[in-house]
């Protein structure tokens, strides 16, 4: 986990700074800190509440960073990969869909440098007794130096006013240039350290920096040790002569595996990609942000296969494209920044990440990897199949290079979640909670209310039912008052909802309400679905990609 705080401290903390030796901003600091978590609490609770997320097995107390979607989060949650799976295998002839095995053979995380190279460099603190990834310790550190020059960043705008240019600035101030020179020398050995594995320069790094565990604020700290991140199981009934598997920690693997059956079956002329939403295994070191980093996740993963040498054009192009498809569903522009990767993993010439503005912080999202042909070339070597590409035009032969696009559908649901969901006050001084969902992935699109459980009401609601529901996901919901069944679908992000009253048995019209307006409309019923549709529609939204 990056940026990780503990709870239980941070309410202790702030229950008694003084006594923590907390003063001033850095109160301010923790208040602030406070105020994330108790947001992010609130997120938690109510996917629990709504039936978005449960923790696995809770029954027995769970199982640490393992969740199960609940009936409107699988609803959120297909809808999302419709988003995608439409936008990539839909939008694009040249992209083609599969779905392989979980299980592969065992070479292949050899082939692939996962049993070598898929390792994260742990750390224990001797005094809480907590374990976080070193790197992220030191990444943290430096985050919090890049929020010093954000901060003077901010003050020098307002003294200036109009006449501000942050890039002058950023240039000319001697402290931001103090700041920037630690940040600079700080990342130089990281990745340094990184690249060399040298777990002992990390250590030392840490210790240099006075990098303390948030849960006990020490610095007694263990060496720092490679930890891999891959499931062992086995195949086969007979303990002796069972062999080892892995469970696959991304799906990108599978795709490659496949090059030559999708790209002869498929009757593919490079450049030409292959999509696949399956799910991934880490056993990851620290996990502790609900479904921002998880044991057992889902990936949506393009590989596309492109001539050597066309990398760069093809890198700045899936950057575009992805970030547009993110931008099209309106969360917000400035919940989005790309993060370009100083220290590269060992299939990589270039990757950036798009990073979302979490509740706890900017964190990664999606990741957009130059993967050179590494990976084509190993499965050659480890499998001893010939594995590339006739060109027609240049009569030539090549090991095609990969373009790769990676994101975690955990991680987009939680992004979607923690932006979309609102507490809001009304002009009669009451709150509400509304879930503004992009209209398209809401899990109910539609929920139908008699105004009171009287039998022609409901005959009349049930009729609509009969009417939408192979069109529209929808509820019918006839018990409480209306404005509490208003506010039920409010929390759970259904677009509109529709009141069936007495006056509609004799005009045959209902009110519908719009979520995010609260505004009423009368409309015949047999306008509704052309409404409805016109705004829960998603391919108006992939139309714009
Ligand atoms: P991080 O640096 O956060 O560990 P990563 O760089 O290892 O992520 P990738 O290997 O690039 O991640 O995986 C691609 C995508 O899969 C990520 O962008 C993320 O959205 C998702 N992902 C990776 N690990 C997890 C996890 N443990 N839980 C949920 N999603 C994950």
């Amino acid at each position: 986990m990056k940026n990780g705080f503990n709870m239980v401290n941070l309410i202790e903390i702030q229950r008694f700074p003084v006594f923590f030796g907390l003063k001033g901003k850095y109160i301010h600091l923790f208040l602030h800190l406070m105020n994330q978590e108790n947001q992010f609490k609130k997120v938690i609770a109510h996917a629990k509440e709504y039936g978005f997320v449960f923790l696995s097995s809770e029954i027995y107390d769970g199982l640490s960073a393992v969740y199960d979607y609940g009936p409107n989060g699988v609803h959120l949650k297909n809808n999302i990969k419709d988003y995608w799976w439409k936008a990539m295998v839909q939008g694009y002839d040249q992209i083609v869909g599969i779905d392989s095995a979980i299980f592969m053979h065992p070479t292949t995380w050899k082939a692939s440098g996962h049993v070598d190279s898929f390792n994260d460099p742990m750390i224990d603190n001797r005094d809480s007794k907590k374990r976080y990834r070193a790197d992220e310790l030191i990444e943290n550190h430096l985050n919090k130096i890049r929020s010093k020059i954000e901060k003077e960043v901010l003050k020098a705008r307002k003294r200036i006013g109009e006449q501000f240019d942050r890039d002058t600035f950023l240039s000319t101030n001697q402290r931001v240039g103090g700041h920037q020179k630690k940040i600079d020398s700080i990342s130089h050995r990281l990745t340094s350290c990184l690249k060399r594995s040298d777990l002992v320069g990390l250590k030392n790094l840490i210790e240099e920096l006075a990098i303390t565990c948030q849960v006990s604020g020490t610095n007694n700290w263990t060496d720092v040790k490679q930890f891999n991140l891959m499931f062992e199981t086995k195949l086969g009934a007979d303990k002796q002569s069972a062999s080892d598997l892995y469970l696959r920690p991304e799906t990108a693997q599978g795709i490659f595996l496949n090059y030559l059956n999708v790209q002869k079956s498929a009757r593919k002329k490079i450049p030409f990609g292959i999509a696949q939403i399956g799910k991934a295994f880490r056993n990851e070191i620290v996990a502790r942000q609900f479904i921002f980093r998880m044991r057992e996740f889902e990936q949506m993963e393009m590989q596309y296969f492109i001539e050597p040498k066309t990398q760069k054009h093809w890198f700045s192009y899936w950057k575009e494209a992805r970030l547009k498809w993110h931008l099209a569903l309106g969360l917000g522009d400035d919940y989005y920044r790309f993060h370009e990767h100083e220290n590269l993993a060992h299939y990589a010439d270039a990757a950036t990440d798009i990073e979302f503005n979490y509740p706890f912080g900017f964190k990664e999202l999606e990741g957009i990897h130059s993967r050179t042909g590494f990976d084509l070339t190993n499965h050659q070597k480890y499998s001893g199949k010939k594995i590339t590409y006739f060109d027609p035009h240049t009569k030539q032969s090549y090991t095609p290079y990969v373009l790769e696009t990676s994101i975690g559908l955990d991680r987009m649901f939680l992004a979607v979640y923690t932006s979309s969901l609102k507490e809001q006050k009304l002009s009669d001084g009451s709150t509400r909670i509304v879930f503004e969902l992009p209209p398209c992935l809401a899990p109910v699109k539609l929920a139908i209310l008699p105004l009171v459980n009287n039998e022609e009401l409901v005959h009349f609601g049930n009729h609509l039912v009969e009417k939408f529901k192979w069109d529209l996901s929808h509820v019918f919901d006839a018990k409480d008052t209306i404005g509490k069944r208003y506010r039920r679908q409010d929390a759970i992000g259904t677009p509109f909802c529709i009141t069936v009253d007495f006056d509609s048995l004799k005009d045959n019209s209902v009110t519908i309400r719009n979520r995010d307006t609260m505004d009423q409309e009368r409309i015949h019923v047999e306008h509704l679905k052309q409404v409805i549709t016109s705004k829960v529609d998603m391919n108006s939204l992939l139309k714009t990609l």
